[in-house]
């Protein structure tokens, strides 16, 4: 298949936008994009005409958790939920996060291996769904935080044990629990997990596999110690002091915000069912999460967008609340959209692939009526999705009926 969109703003996810651009798709690839005079004409193409709309790179999500599904008490359903149920549901939230805009999402936690079931039924084409990067289940130490998603691992010698096990599972990436969470009764998020020794030969283990490594940690020691472990990005970041901020600019660590997980558990307030410790933990941290995600973004850690999408009234979906979240907190609409392009596909080693709008890249794009250089809510808006292309089909919006043919 061959397909011309014309007229339309691009923006590139590199932080350029280039107006009235011509866009060359054939098969699953972008093949040229450039002006009017420059691209070539093509024989046989199918033409859109993209007026008043922009054309982005299909949006990444480097933090869900497909196996929750955004209720006040995850953890009780996570444990009175029968596990084929979970899987089913993780399906529907799959194409909902799709259909949002959303073309690559990385899974880190899930309560068992059906997640790679999931991953491989919409690689096959037989859901749909985001192109799915999992972790399997986050390794954290016996009682530790995340333990309802996680594989439960003491001892530098269980932790590599561990990290094998995901592997052999299908996990692309790694996870590891080094503070106490939100979430999980009887951990404090200040405190670190796992010990530095657990840590190292975890990551280590990780590497020596190829594989990519994310922690999860809001308290700066947690932080710390992962850092200097040589994971590629942060969870939450938190409670980020000036050592741990020096240590990731240092070692280029990324920092995956997730500033919908805390604002939605934070603002639901107590009447909403969230257990109330959990509330009360939301509270305290959200000023100080805000300010560490200031100090990432003045100091110029990387930041690669994430929602933390499942957690309590965070929904698989609203995944582009993100952005506007990280706009309110001073970042510019192109600087959120490159978080949640360019930069999110290099986190997860896939920049050759996917995350920029440039010739040989796949096909994954979002189409907007509008641009959200001007209003960023409006990629949070379903009626202003025109359409989402993975791999060179439409899959999602107006776009897709109106070219059944070629997707
Ligand atoms: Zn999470």
């Amino acid at each position: 298949m061959k397909l011309v969109i014309r007229h339309a703003r691009v923006i590139d996810g590199r932080g350029r936008a280039r107006e009235r651009a011509t866009l060359v798709i054939q098969e699953d690839r972008i093949t040229a994009v450039g002006d009017e005079r420059t691209v070539p004409l093509l024989r046989g193409a199918v033409e859109i005409d993209a007026r008043g709309k922009t054309v982005l790179p299909g949006l990444i999500d480097c933090h869900v958790h497909l196996c929750l599904g955004g209720d006040a008490d995850v953890i009780r359903t996570i444990r009175e939920e029968d596990p084929a149920l979970t899987l089913l549901k993780a399906a529907r939230f799959a194409r909902a996060t799709l259909e949002a805009g959303f073309t690559t999402v990385r899974d880190v936690g899930f309560r068992d291996h059906s997640i790679f079931a999931l991953r491989q039924a919409i690689a096959a084409g037989i859901l749909p769904g985001p192109r799915i990067l999992a972790a399997g289940l986050a390794i954290c130490q016996t009682g530790g935080h995340a333990r309802f998603i996680g594989r439960e691992a003491d001892g530098p010698v269980e932790i590599v044990q561990a990290v094998r096990e995901q592997v052999a599972a299908g996990a692309e990436v790694i996870k590891f629990i080094a503070s106490g969470g939100v979430l999980t009764p009887g951990t404090s998020p200040e405190h670190a997990q796992l010990s530095p020794e657990e840590l190292a030969a975890g990551v280590a283990e990780a590497r020596r596999a190829g594989r990519r490594v994310a922690a999860h940690a809001h308290g700066a020691e947690g932080m710390k110690n992962a850092i200097q472990a040589g994971v590629h990005s942060i969870e939450h970041a938190t409670l980020m002091d000036d050592e741990a901020a020096a240590l990731m600019r240092k070692h280029g660590v990324f920092m995956v915000p997730t500033l919908s997980a805390l604002a939605a558990t934070a603002d639901c307030g107590l009447t909403c069912g969230v257990p109330e410790t959990v509330v009360s933990k939301a509270q305290t941290m959200r000023a100080r999460h805000e300010a560490s995600f200031k100090k990432a973004h003045r100091t110029g850690i990387p930041i690669a967008m994430g929602t933390d999408a499942g957690t309590p009234f965070n929904h698989h979906g609203a995944n582009a609340q993100e952005l506007e979240r990280m706009v309110a907190l001073g970042m510019s609409p192109m600087e959120a959209i490159v978080a949640a392009t360019a930069a999110a596909a290099r986190l997860l080693g896939i920049d050759q692939l996917v995350g920029t709008i440039e010739a040989d890249k796949l096909a994954d794009l979002v189409i907007v009526d509008g641009n959200p250089l001007t209003r960023i809510s409006l990629l949070q808006d379903r009626g202003k999705i025109a359409g989402v292309m993975k791999a060179g089909r439409f899959v999602s919006g107006p776009l897709k009926n109106e070219h059944m043919a070629n997707g």
